[in-house]
């Protein structure tokens, strides 16, 4: 059976993998998803001798099936390069007992590099591919990681602009920096007066809204979207998985088929959905530990079958994790349905209305290989200063809420199955915290001088893409309220 891709809520169906990425969500407002997995060709033995490119395309050209081989290895060969600071792209440390899958190699030293270095160029190829003569517009909204990484992967990349809303008091100062000095004539970058969730409804609403669409076409423009949503932003992330299991056989960590378990820092549950499509198509994984921050929506619902985004939103130093709508739950929840969109669009639409709903007792049943867990500040920051000073390697606030889940769930089932843990940023991009939890004290000073404490404390050295911001110019400076984003669209394509 040929794969091809569908809207989570039923309204189109047979789209190819080149018009999913163009489109990133459908018409209806579901995300596009293929109805079966499909399964790797080679063993886990003979992908474990590939490099992180080599894997990549075997992994990737089984979902994206309408790019030829020319087009596919292309668009991984530009991505995965000397961007990247080191060539195993994604490599794995050993830390007590633990594997640490490092996803912060990349430019802008976060996870979301893995695939947002990828996604510019299977776009640009899809748009050839499809005849597409307007101007793509990636409209995106960020917690932090993926607008700085969407605008990098995107600047000056000819055909496309790009636009990011951040909630202005709901991302770190490297963060904010990071997105304000961006170079690129076609990045634009606008702080909105709200949170992640209101940025993302925000921007939800401009992509169903179809006057709007008109409008642009107009001007010769057509929206697209950059968030994990997007099935291109998916599939690259399923890569690291494959690979990093590869690497635990060739390097003689583990046996051939034993399975593994995957803990994964979760927010709007992109990155631990990909570790569950890689089990999907054959790699020998048991558990999916789903971590949490207090914002703990997906931990309640692995417990009680209920999503409830009815409850307060609160600010932790993991920013990127602070999320009540996890988007990419609605692919889970598609699946988990046996691929019936009428079941799935009437939840979400419960959703949308009243801010919960609950799975059947079969749908839950289906989703039991993800064990939720969630983890406060305190804890998180006893988890990195304990691992620090046991073992001198040194995680971020993110990695530490995975970390701290992952000694839960240990200690709790005496599970001793061999487990990698997705350290999704480098340190230094949240080294106010980091510091604050070596130290036991938040630091007043300013970032840089923190960014230079924390690297004669820890002995790491700072990753360029920090050096960088240090001097950088300010570039955008738009604030807007969230009423008023789609002017403000509109203002950056004037
Ligand atoms: C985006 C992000 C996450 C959450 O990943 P999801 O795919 O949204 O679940 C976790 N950690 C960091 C550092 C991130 O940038």
């Amino acid at each position: 059976m040929e794969l091809s891709y569908q809207s989570t809520r039923g309204k189109e169906a047979n789209v190819t993998a080149s018009q999913a990425i163009l489109k990133g969500l459908a018409a209806d407002g579901g995300l596009f998803m293929p109805c079966f997995i499909p399964r790797l060709d080679k063993t886990m033995k003979e992908l474990s001798t590939l490099t992180y490119q080599e894997t990549a395309y075997e992994v990737m050209k089984l979902f994206l099936n309408d790019y030829t081989e020319e087009e596919l290895k292309g668009c991984i060969n530009s991505a995965y390069d000397s961007k990247f600071d080191t060539e195993e792209i994604a490599p794995l440390a050993k830390a007590d007992g633990a594997y640490y899958l490092e996803l912060y190699h990349g430019s802008t030293i976060a996870f979301k590099d893995m695939a947002l270095s990828i996604l510019p160029h299977l776009m640009t190829v899809a748009a050839k591919k499809n005849q597409v003569k307007n101007k793509i517009v990636i409209l995106t909204a960020t917690s932090g990681d993926t607008g700085k990484a969407a605008m990098a992967g995107f600047a000056d990349v000819e055909g496309t602009e790009i636009i990011v809303f951040y909630p202005k008091n709901g991302v770190s100062r490297v963060q904010e920096l990071q997105m304000v000095t961006q170079k690129g004539t076609n990045t634009h970058v606008a702080a909105i007066h709200g949170n992640f969730d209101d940025a993302q409804t925000g921007v939800k609403k401009i992509f169903g809204d179809k006057e709007f669409a008109a409008q642009l076409e107009k001007k010769g423009y057509q929206l697209s979207s950059a968030n994990s949503i997007n099935i291109g932003r998916l599939v690259p992330q399923v890569v690291y998985y494959v690979y990093a299991y590869g690497k635990l056989l060739s390097g003689g960590e583990i046996s051939d088929g034993e399975r593994i378990n995957v803990a994964v820092p979760t927010g709007n549950f992109g990155n631990i959905l990909a570790a569950y499509l890689a089990k999907q198509m054959g790699v020998p994984i048991e558990k999916l530990i789903c971590a949490s921050n207090e914002n703990k929506v997906l931990y309640d619902f692995f417990q009680s079958g209920t999503y409830d985004r009815n409850r307060d939103f609160i600010l932790t130093s993991s920013p990127s994790m602070d999320i009540l709508i996890s988007s990419n739950l609605e692919r889970l929840i598609y699946l988990s349905t046996g691929c019936d969109a009428e079941e799935n669009a009437a939840l979400m639409k419960e959703l949308s209305e009243t801010g919960s709903y609950t799975v059947t007792p079969a749908m839950k049943k289906f989703m039991e290989d993800f064990i939720g867990g969630f983890a406060g500040e305190a804890e998180n920051q006893r988890t990195i200063k304990d691992l620090f000073d046991r073992t001198g390697y040194l995680i971020d606030t993110h990695t530490g809420v995975a970390s701290s889940v992952y000694h839960q769930y240990k200690e709790q089932s005496k599970d001793e199955t061999k487990t990698v843990i997705a350290s999704t940023a480098s340190p230094y991009k949240f080294s106010g915290s980091v510091l604050e939890a070596l130290e036991g004290e938040k630091s007043a000073e300013d970032e840089f001088k923190i960014i230079d404490r924390l690297s004669n404390v820890s002995g790491i050295f700072i990753p360029q893409a920090v050096e960088e911001i240090r001097t950088a110019p300010v570039l955008h400076q738009t604030e807007c309220d969230v009423d008023n984003m789609k002017e403000t669209v509109m203002g950056f394509l004037a």
